[in-house]
């Protein structure tokens, strides 16, 4: 060692942690779900499941410094000293956090919502501020995407506090409003009515730190190329939830991603009119796209070509996927108000209409499986995200578990569906270096879980302790701190 490293060396050990770790000293309010927090921090004894799809490894020890992965050994026995905290995890997982791209800071409310799933206009989407930050971050999930936003300034300031340590909940990339057309079902987005329009959205929120920016279902392509150039020039990116512009288009556009997976394409629904939203919203085109016709074919290499991620968000769709679903969590009940939990067993016991539906909705999910699977078998970056407000019985955390579970229905390994809501996130934000992945010199953001989800992937489920920036934040705390008020606030 050379008289210099010495030097060095003395100086690091010689900083206040304060300013050793990179995350500000945590608030009261967020103190109170601190399990483990040390300068040094030893998982001793865990399978890890790293986030790049290869399979797990088995007894190893994760040393956390500060905000960071130190170094991952072999696993042993390690003491307790000042300054190092140990946690023994013999039958425990550690994988990254979960980096969940359809994620949203809101709930969508069905005014007198009835048996027959009708309800009254407008729609409403009341923000989740409070619930869903907790939820996300008891889950798992320690990068989201709003993927659309209703009060931005809500969002961008929730972001702004949970940086700052005053409250709890995950990293957030802050999509703008959603870039809507002037027809539109819901009465708090904006409506566009000119290219011109779109500009000056995107470039107003961007100056505020938005960072991200969604296209919605009635979006015209001018409009949509407008909003693409104007955020591009700034090095952010552009998804859609699309039907007014098909797949194919939107590529062409320049577009980055494109949310549901392969449900909401409109480019062989019969009758539709450029820049319109067709009748189907994308079933029929789904019902009539061959896996392995020439359709598809080309679509998915259009796709490809043009560097298109697509956010498979199965949870939202999953109600209709036919019979045998496992039983709705308890713990999913619980979170929700009574209004609700009301509103969430409407929509669920009526999911099958009693006169026979247009397209066979069986179909349509196993096909867009297929597709999701065959997308990313061509080299496609494949997101996920659970979208918790369709329905209304897609939650915050557990729904971004349940997606992927399903993408293990989708015939995924385990590992590799881990990868797609972990690294494949990562990748898409541009933070792959410092997320993403369990990995030395990675930010400290990890799940600890119950079990061996790398073989039985219900087990994702069974979370104990989430570190995000080397602070272990403890699940069942934060999920019992907003009990019966998820559908609130
Ligand atoms: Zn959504």
């Amino acid at each position: 060692m050379t008289s210099r490293t010495r030097v060095y060396l003395f100086l690091l050990l010689g900083l206040p942690l304060t300013m050793q770790a990179q995350s500000p000293e945590p608030s009261k309010a967020v103190q109170e779900f601190i399990r483990v927090r040390a300068p040094r921090i030893v998982l001793t004894h865990v399978r890890v499941i790293d986030g790049t799809g290869g399979p797990a490894q088995e007894d190893r020890n994760v040393v956390i410094v500060g905000s960071k992965i130190a170094a991952i050994e072999a696993g042993a026995d390690v003491a307790m000293t000042d300054g190092t905290s140990v946690l023994d995890l013999h039958g425990y997982s550690l994988m990254p956090g979960i980096v969940g791209m359809h994620n949203h800071l809101f709930y969508i409310a069905r005014p007198n919502l009835n048996g027959d799933r009708k309800y009254e206009e407008p729609l409403l989407a009341p923000q989740m501020t409070f619930t869903a930050a907790r939820l996300y971050l008891a889950g798992g999930v320690t990068t989201m995407r709003t993927t659309g936003s209703v009060e931005t300034y809500a969002d961008l300031n929730l972001k702004r506090d949970i940086d700052a340590g005053k409250l709890p909940g995950p990293h957030i990339d802050v999509t703008g409003p959603y870039l809507e057309g002037s027809e539109s079902h819901f009465i708090q987005m904006p409506h566009l009515n000119t290219p011109e329009d779109a500009r000056q959205l995107v470039e107003y929120w961007a100056d505020r730190g938005v960072t991200s920016f969604k296209a919605y279902m009635n979006i015209t392509r001018a409009e949509l190329k407008a909003a693409i150039d104007a955020a591009h020039k700034r090095g952010i990116k552009v998804t859609g939830h699309l039907c007014s512009v098909t797949y194919k288009e939107a590529a062409e556009l320049g577009i980055d991603d494109l949310e549901h997976g392969f449900f909401v394409n409109t480019e062989l629904d019969s009758g539709k009119k450029p820049d319109v939203c067709s009748q189907s919203e994308g079933d029929e085109t789904l019902a009539r796209m061959d896996p392995d016709g020439s359709e598809a074919k080309t679509l998915i290499a259009t796709l490809v070509s043009h560097h298109v991620a697509i956010t498979s968000t199965l949870p939202v769709f999953e109600q209709y996927s036919g019979g045998g679903r496992p039983p709705v969590r308890q713990r999913v009940l619980e979170a929700m108000t009574p209004q609700a939990r009301e509103d969430f067993f409407l929509l669920r016991q009526q999911a099958q209409p009693t006169s026979p539906p247009k397209f066979d909705s069986i179909l349509l999910w196993k096909r867009d499986l297929v597709l999701e699977r065959a997308f990313a078998a061509a080299g496609g970056l494949l997101l996920s995200g659970p979208d918790p407000t369709g329905n209304g019985d897609v939650l915050p955390g557990f729904g971004d578990q349940r997606g992927i579970e399903l993408l293990v229905e989708a015939g995924f390994s385990p590992a590799e569906a881990i990868r797609i809501a972990t690294l494949n996130g990562a990748i898409y934000l541009g933070r792959e270096k410092e997320i993403g992945s369990v990995a030395v010199g990675k930010s400290a953001d990890l799940v600890v879980i119950k079990g061996n989800p790398a073989k039985l992937i219900s087990d994702i489920e069974n979370v104990e302790v989430v570190f995000k920036d080397g602070i272990g934040y403890d699940s069942q705390r934060l999920s019992n701190s907003v009990r019966g008020r998820y559908g609130q606030y």
